[in-house]
């Protein structure tokens, strides 16, 4: 799995339509402090479905929206697309080329894309899950993180070496399946109540 291609519009400080083609190898991203770098790997973590704005560095999420200059209005709408080769199927999906989209407006209406198709946040997650690219997985590495990883308590530790081993999706299926088998105990439960009742 390759991410192709970057598409930034109203994202931050990206006002304008911004693509950014990866090739194959090592892509550098350089400039000025405060020119966007960081706001570029946010984009891509909103767009895997990043949920928490703080950490996104912002109060609540349509912060995340172009907000203005002084040469420019605020934005009412950002939107962000991933295009990613999937040649390998690391993604598990029958396609070869997997797009992913997310908007968002400034009276919080959102939306998700798979493949130009709408979709749930659940079905954005779900598909990266375990590929080395979820939003909470340790490719997209911000600063701070590093220092964060090594003073994190051994638990929190465990569960970065879970995802990258990519046991985080049975995990996920276990706490499902879990779940459903105590509310079958409870429906089985006031079935017994109610046989007893008619006897
Ligand atoms: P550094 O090298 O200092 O880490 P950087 O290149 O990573 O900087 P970013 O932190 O990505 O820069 O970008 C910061 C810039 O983005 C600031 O100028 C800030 O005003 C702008 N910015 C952040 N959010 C928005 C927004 N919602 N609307 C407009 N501009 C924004």
């Amino acid at each position: 799995m390759q991410l192709k291609t970057l598409e930034i519009n109203g994202f931050k400080s990206f006002a304008d339509k911004t693509v950014i083609n990866f090739n194959s190898g090592i892509t550098g991203i350089v400039g000025p402090n405060g020119s966007g770098k960081s706001n570029i790997t946010e984009a891509i973590r909103w767009a895997l479905g990043e949920q928490s704005a703080k950490s996104l560095r912002g109060g609540k999420m349509p912060d995340v929206i172009f907000a203005g200059s002084s040469a420019r209005k605020p934005l009412n709408r950002a939107e962000v697309t991933l295009t990613f080769s999937n040649h390998d199927h690391a993604l598990k999906t029958s396609f070869e080329e997997v797009s992913v989209m997310r908007s968002l407006y400034r009276d919080g209406t959102s939306a998700f894309y798979i493949n130009q198709k709408p979709c749930r946040l659940k079905d954005i997650v779900n598909l990266f899950m375990d590929s080395g690219l979820g939003r909470e997985s340790f490719s997209i590495i911000s600063q701070g993180k590093i220092a964060a990883v090594f003073n994190s308590k051994p638990e929190d530790r465990r569960g970065i070496i879970e995802e990258a081993a990519g046991v985080v999706k049975y995990k996920q299926r276990k706490h499902e399946a879990t779940g459903q088998l105590d509310e079958t105990a409870v429906n089985l439960n006031r079935v017994a109540d109610i046989i007893v009742e008619l006897k």
